[in-house]
């Protein structure tokens, strides 16, 4: 961290930030230019952050220059983070594929999915059991009883299953059935429940708020990784800007950078990106080729008559239909699906 100090503060002033720091054990380093003092402040982060500045006499401006996040960084960690569940991969050389209803309806229906999205190359399937709905008075999902048909779909495919965490009431429910936890984006920054989700230890699918940045992404990631998981897939899911032909607007160049900043995979969401099943092969071509670890689709076997999310999900035909266009051009990428 550096404070600058104010043209003219007064040495009585730079002093005084001086004894501060050294109250907390901190180290300064004075560098005084021909207008402003700058100090340098030498500790680690959680120490820094103790020492408020910003409200002290004479101080102009706290820059921080560590980042806010340290084990989710591509500094404590160069080495991508691969994740495997019963045999499926996310991260490295593999391309990830989740597939699955927006919300598990009937048994047939999740049976139904799994088996043919299986058949088309899918590594993982998803469905909800706890729906986070914009209207109260939409359908808000069949919870445990749902699960344990995702369950069983996820045993007679042999496909690790993914499912959402709405609340930390469902934890231990969810935890039970789930081998992939998702956090979705209005809970991204519902920190009390990235510590528990965390507190399972499963990988956890963190999708990014709609209104988050990149960093404030990665934040999270740091909570689920206090909370004792550090097997987490950090999901692009479109963010919301004014753009009102689509759903949300996809934010591929997040890819790179999340890339960069970190060593955990990275998967698009195309479905809820774009909220249209004609925007979703193109958006999931163009995820893989920049550099994205996986895909999440939403997926159902007669979108038409889904409870939830059918304008945007992907019939059978049409998901193995990407299945086999996605599979050339990952071989060429150098990657497995
Ligand atoms: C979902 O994946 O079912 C979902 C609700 O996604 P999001 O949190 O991205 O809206
Ligand atoms: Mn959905």
């Amino acid at each position: 961290m550096m404070v600058v100090m104010k043209e003219g503060a007064s040495e009585a002033e730079v002093q005084h930030v001086i004894d501060r720091l050294e109250k907390a054990g901190l180290g300064a380093h004075i560098s005084r230019g021909e207008f402003k003092t700058v100090i340098g402040v030498i500790g680690s982060r959680e120490d820094i952050s103790k020492v408020p500045l910003e409200a002290v006499a004479g101080v102009e401006n706290v820059i921080p220059i560590q980042k806010p996040y340290k084990f989710v960084s591509r500094e404590f960690q160069s080495e991508d983070t691969v994740i495997e569940v019963k045999g499926s991969k996310i991260g490295g050389d593999t391309f990830a594929v989740i597939a699955g209803p927006c919300s598990i309806e009937t048994e047939e229906q999740m049976t139904e999915a799994a088996e043919k999205a299986k058949a088309a190359g899918a590594t993982f399937l998803r469905g909800g059991a706890f729906k986070p709905r914009t209207s109260p008075y939409s359908f808000q999902g069949l919870g445990e009883a749902g699960l344990k048909m995702l369950a069983a779909a996820g045993k007679k495919t042999g496909l690790p299953i993914v499912t959402e965490l709405l609340d930390v009431r469902d934890v231990e429910v969810v935890a039970e059935h789930a081998d992939v936890i998702q956090i979705g984006t209005r809970n991204m920054q519902n920190f009390i429940l990235l510590l528990e989700a965390g507190s399972t230890g499963k990988p956890i699918v963190l999708k990014r708020g709609f209104g988050a940045t990149v960093d404030e992404l990665l934040m999270a990631a740091e909570y689920v990784v206090k909370g004792g998981s550090r097997q987490i897939i950090l999901c692009e899911r479109g963010i919301r800007t004014f753009e009102k032909a689509t759903r949300n607007t996809l934010d591929l160049s997040m890819i790179p950078i999340a890339k960069s900043l970190s060593h955990l995979p990275v998967i698009v969401d195309p479905s809820h990106a774009t909220g249209k099943s004609s925007l979703v092969e193109p958006m999931s071509l163009a995820a893989l080729a920049a550099g994205a670890d996986g895909i999440m689709v939403e997926v159902h076997p007669n979108p038409e008559e889904a409870w939830c999310d059918g304008p945007q999900s992907l019939d059978l035909k049409a998901f193995a239909g990407l299945m086999e266009k996605i599979k050339p051009i990952a071989a060429v990428l150098g990657k497995k699906v």
